[in-house]
């Protein structure tokens, strides 16, 4: 169906290859002197580091600049594919939000006592943020007024209410809590928002302005980063031990100045869906597309609907909607129901599909219709790595010296702070003593499950994905909806994985 312009929810405007917005404005405030050609040529012939990271997203980031703290004496490089913050952490909605949502999954998974220390770790970091970006001079625009979950339709009543009474349960009641449909309204008025739950210590940032700053202060502090400069992921490494001394880690690269190789102690895999293709880990990750759109300047509209106090909000729909406001008064919203990659394979339905970013156009009307003249100025997408339990899981491969940290699953913002303490620790062989990497996010006890092998795993996920967003666009308007498409939306779970509706 081709719309006409008159009834385009994106008002003509296209996703595609181009930096996001968030990009744009965060290369815009650069000095001229850390222009990324100057500052981090492209890797090419022979080097030696102690650890050598791949990818230069927060987690790469986040990871060499705890070790400068760990081993100021490490040398560590970082090498990235494009500039660093190209990937989703210069495109993401920038919601920096902790666990305590997570929580019963995490206690099924690890127990009280440990569900608990790994959420209130992740608050550690959260907090940690605000004092890192003022010490380093980072306008990374953190704003810290907390993150509203809300139902928008009777489908998504209640959504909450196990994690609010675990919370509850362990003596964190106030983490996460339950909110009545007056308080929602005082945060922002919405004709489809019913109840919802707050996580005070969340806020929001501007993504790129963070990963771009981590970039500066990581050069500042002496680690070296090459751009534009692909890496080959690693060989696995026997898990035998030997008395043999074991050279090097080699890490291939290839860029425009020609092939290379890096020699290093430990290397860090921080390619999130990346390394979707990558595999030891391909099997129990699946890269699923995510889009934002972003409006013009609209603050009087925000008045209007009262959304002023800054904080982020989502709802409850599996193919979940996210908002939040920026410092000049739009609105950027995403989600609305991406699509699953064959293979892993990070292709054009991550940046061009004008469907979803159509969706995401349709999800903030329904919101908020009072947006229903105002242009949208932006749209883009980008990959997000899912696992079986929703959460990064962090580990070391046979050998113990190639080391990873993904399968966010679309909430990596705070848990990359707090995954660059973690693999920090493993990459300078820390892990028995280190407080983070004792987490039971870390090792073989948090690998996630493995999905149904291709093709069967995105044939799967494409037929689960229609009837979900089938179902939840008939629970939004009223309707029951379809036995086909209850039936369809349930097997994941039937399966026994943590996907989808009961
Ligand atoms: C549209 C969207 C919205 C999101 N919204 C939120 C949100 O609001 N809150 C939240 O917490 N999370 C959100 N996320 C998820 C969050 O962005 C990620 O979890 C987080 O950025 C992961 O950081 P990372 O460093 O692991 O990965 P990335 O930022 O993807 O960094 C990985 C880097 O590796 C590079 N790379 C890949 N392969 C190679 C190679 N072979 N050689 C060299 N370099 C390579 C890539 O170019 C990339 O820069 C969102 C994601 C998307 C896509």
């Amino acid at each position: 169906v081709t719309r006409s312009d008159a009834d385009d929810p994106l008002g003509g405007v296209r996703p595609g290859r181009r930096r996001s917005f968030w990009l744009r404005e965060a290369l815009a405030a650069e000095p001229a002197a850390l222009a990324a050609d100057v500052a981090a040529p492209p890797f090419a012939g022979r080097g030696r580091f102690d650890v050598a990271i791949l990818g230069g997203g927060y987690t790469g980031l986040w990871t060499a600049l705890r070790i400068r703290e760990l081993e100021p004496a490490a040398t560590v490089v970082i090498v990235e594919q494009d500039l660093c913050g190209t990937g989703p952490s210069g495109r993401n909605g920038g919601f920096v939000t902790g666990w305590w949502d997570e929580l019963p999954s995490m206690i099924h998974q690890f127990g009280d006592a440990e569900a608990l220390r790994t959420a209130r770790a992740l608050d550690a970091a959260i907090a940690a943020l605000g004092p890192w970006t003022a010490a380093h001079g980072v306008d990374a625009g953190l704003v810290e007024r907390g993150f509203l979950q809300v139902s928008a339709a009777p489908a998504q009543d209640g959504a909450w209410l196990e994690a609010t009474e675990a919370c509850a349960r362990l003596g964190e009641g106030d983490r996460w809590q339950a909110l009545a449909p007056a308080e929602v309204a005082e945060r922002a008025r919405s004709p489809v928002f019913r109840a919802g739950a707050f996580m005070p210590g969340a806020g929001t940032v501007q993504p790129a302005r963070l990963a771009r700053g981590l970039r500066r202060v990581a050069l500042e502090q002496g680690i070296v980063i090459h751009e534009r400069t692909v890496a080959t992921m690693p060989a696995e490494e026997s898990g035998r031990r030997s008395a043999a001394p074991r050279g090097p880690i080699e890490v291939a690269t290839s860029s425009a100045e020609g092939g290379g190789v890096i020699e290093a102690g430990h290397v860090v895999v921080a390619t999130n869906a990346w390394a979707g293709r990558w595999r030891p880990v391909a099997g129990r990750l699946l890269n699923w597309s995510s889009y934002i759109v972003v409006t013009e300047p609209v603050p009087d509209v925000l008045a209007e609907i009262g959304w002023t106090g800054g904080e982020g909000i989502a709802d409850a729909r599996f193919t979940l909607h996210y908002g939040r406001t920026t410092a000049d008064g739009r609105i950027a919203l995403g989600g609305g129901g991406g699509r699953a990659a064959f293979g892993g394979r990070i292709g054009p339905s991550f940046t061009d599909d004008a469907g979803a970013a159509r969706r995401a156009a349709d999800g903030l009307r329904r919101w908020f219709p009072a947006l229903a003249g105002v242009r949208i100025e932006d749209a883009w997408g980008g990959p997000i790595d899912i696992t079986d339990d929703h959460r990064a899981w962090f580990g070391t491969r046979p050998g113990g010296r190639i080391h990873h940290g993904l399968g966010y699953s679309g909430n990596g913002v705070a848990p990359a702070i707090l995954g660059g303490r973690i693999l920090a620790a493993l990459a300078t062989d820390r892990a028995r003593d280190d407080e983070d990497a004792s987490l039971p996010i870390v090792g073989d006890g948090a690998t996630p499950r493995a999905f149904p092998p291709e093709p069967l795993r995105t044939v799967g996920a494409r037929v689960f994905r229609e009837a979900m967003v089938r179902r939840e666009q008939a629970e939004e308007a009223g309707a029951v909806p379809g036995r086909l498409v209850r039936e369809i939306s349930r097997i994941p779970r039937r399966l026994g994985y943590h996907l989808g509706p009961e």
